[in-house]
């Protein structure tokens, strides 16, 4: 599934330029383009789907290889040895403003609990 508008789907294609970090057939990884941490990256469903919000048992599968993928990219960084940050932000008033579903991954820095 595809969103014309949507700015994730448009990295996805490769109508936006974006520094890819990861892909296979069902994810792809790419850098924040305005990192809060030394690692920021964005794991995102190849398939668009607007938010978390809307999930159902049958998008379990690719929840879950959203955080696999997540973990591979700390580890693979070099810089989450003290630990990482996966956020999932559902909803403008938690702070989602791009409507394809995306895991933030944040590492090489101290992340204050809880966040804002
Ligand atoms: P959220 O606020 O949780 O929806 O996260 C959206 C994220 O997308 C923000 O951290 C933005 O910095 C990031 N972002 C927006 N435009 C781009 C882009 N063109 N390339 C990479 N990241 C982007
Ligand atoms: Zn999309």
């Amino acid at each position: 599934m595809s969103d014309d508008d949507c700015l994730f789907c448009k990295i996805r294609d490769g109508k936006i330029p974006a520094t890819i970090t990861y892909r296979d057939d069902d994810v792809l990884a790419f850098k924040d383009i305005g990192p809060k941490a030394p690692l920021h990256e964005l794991v995102i469903p190849l398939r668009h789907a607007p938010t978390l919000a809307d999930a159902t048992d049958a998008d379990a599968g690719m929840y879950g290889r959203l955080l696999v993928v997540a973990a591979k990219r700390a580890k693979e960084s070099g810089l989450a040895a003290d630990g990482f940050r996966v956020v999932m932000n559902a909803g403008p008033g938690a702070g989602q403003t791009v409507f394809h579903v995306h895991l933030h991954v944040l590492a090489g820095r101290p992340l204050a609990w809880p966040p804002g």
